[in-house]
């Protein structure tokens, strides 16, 4: 799918050969074999994977995955994507991804952070704070990049924070970085209605998932002055036109650990929950949720893709000839986890803490520029706003390789 979306836009950017080839494969795919010791004393060999899709413009910057379904070509669309979204960000860095083939949700703690040493040690010959930074992805978290941290900067004989982003607030993590994506979701979505012209407060959203992006896009929704009607996770979904009170939703999940059982709404059908009327819907769970079956039936004014991936080609092409719903393409919408990534970073580089309110600001300037470059980009050349994210983002880095040249 990223190979396919890279030939269209390639495509339509007429890249020469030589550039179409340059800019689309990866410059490293690493595999290692990452042997730990268990538990129970004994010991399994994983694999573990690493794709930095390029270096032209900086350092490759892009999560770390612990899933039983990683592979190496998973990994490496998921670096091309990366790519995309920091060249489209403006920010200094390729892309990048790393993953190991495990179930997370069956290894105990010691395991995971053998199992991560073991990887970094591996790892260590191509990554560093200017060559490659990881961060949490599905199955790590802040623990994860603080046993990277420290079998890193053990290895260098001083500590090295910039080696990962994501990493708690006690080792020089950023304020806002766990916000940061919902809030850029929240910020955008306010922005194309603003765009539509269509007052806030007399506004409505509905969102798909709970957890991190979603619930951040919720409560900075209903921060703005909309009404969350509609919220869905993984148990069910609960719908209130009155408006549902996120921050009771949030003291409710974390007492029960789902959104079932909430009294303030009334449960509603998951896949109906999409299709209510309203002006914002968040996709913001899983990928491949938007499909040819309900974008026809969709109700709402503005599609912000929380989520990677959350419509299928199949579904764009319907939203594309419907033509009445403004789509935020994932690039943009979620770039807020990958921005304030870089803020981190450039924090951990300076030795110096930004405020939460620096971090905000400085993130909401970098994507209202980048919002304002896809919709020009997209009404001048008649392209739909993925198109147009796309392009710019395929572009930046094709012509960076043109004016850096060919070695030797
Ligand atoms: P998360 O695990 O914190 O939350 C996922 C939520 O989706 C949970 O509430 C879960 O219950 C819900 N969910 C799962 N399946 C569902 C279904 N079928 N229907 C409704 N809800 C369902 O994950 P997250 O970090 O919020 O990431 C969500 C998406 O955003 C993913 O696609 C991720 O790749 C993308 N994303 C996340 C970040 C980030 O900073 N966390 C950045 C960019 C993109």
């Amino acid at each position: 799918m990223a190979a396919t979306q890279f030939d269209l836009v390639a495509d339509f950017l007429g890249l020469n050969d030589e550039l179409r080839q340059r800019t689309k494969w990866p410059k490293r795919l690493i595999t290692v074999t990452v042997p730990i010791r268990h538990d129970d004393g004994s010991v399994k060999v994983y694999f573990g994977h690493r794709v930095q899709h390029h270096l032209t413009r900086g350092p490759v910057k892009g999560g770390l995955r612990y899933h039983p379904k990683v592979d190496l070509g998973e990994v490496a669309a998921l670096a091309m994507w990366m790519n995309w979204k920091c060249a489209l960000m403006d920010l200094p860095y390729g892309g990048g991804k790393g993953g190991i083939t495990c179930d997370p949700r069956t290894m105990s703690m010691g395991e995971l952070e053998r199992l991560t040493r073991r990887y970094t040690m591996e790892m260590i010959p191509f990554i560093g704070d200017d060559i490659d930074i990881m961060a949490p992805d599905m199955g790590t978290n802040e623990q994860t990049m603080a046993w990277i941290v420290d079998t890193y900067s053990t290895h260098a004989g001083r500590l090295i924070p910039g080696i990962v982003t994501g990493k708690p607030l006690s080792l020089q993590g950023s304020a806002g970085r766990t916000q940061a994506t919902g809030h850029g979701v929240a910020f955008l979505a306010c922005r194309a209605l603003n765009k539509l012209g269509i007052k806030l407060t007399e506004a409505t959203a509905v969102v798909q998932g709970f957890g991190n992006v979603g619930s951040h896009a919720a409560y900075g929704l209903a921060n703005s002055g909309l009404k969350v009607t509609g919220i869905s996770d993984v148990s069910g979904a609960i719908w209130n036109p009155a408006g549902i009170d996120t921050r009771k939703l949030r003291d409710h999940v974390v007492l029960r650990g789902s959104i079932t059982g909430f009294t303030e709404a009334d449960p509603i059908d998951p896949a109906a929950l999409l299709c209510q009327p309203c002006d914002i819907l968040v996709p913001a769970a899983t990928d491949m949720t938007i499909t040819a079956e309900n974008a026809p039936h969709l109700k709402c004014k503005v599609l912000a893709e929380g989520a990677n991936g959350p419509t299928t080609p199949e579904a764009d092409k319907v939203i594309d000839a419907r033509g009445d719903i403004f789509l935020i393409p994932d690039i943009l919408c979620n770039a807020g986890g990958v921005t304030v990534s870089y803020f981190e970073w450039v924090q951990n580089l300076q030795r110096f803490q930004w405020t939460e309110r620096e971090v905000l600001t400085k993130l909401e300037t970098m994507l209202e520029t980048a919002f304002a470059r896809v919709l020009v980009f997209a009404e001048r050349n008649k392209l739909s706003n993925r198109m147009a994210a796309q392009s710019l983002a395929v572009k930046m880095v094709a012509d960076v390789k043109a004016q850096r040249g060919l070695f030797p």
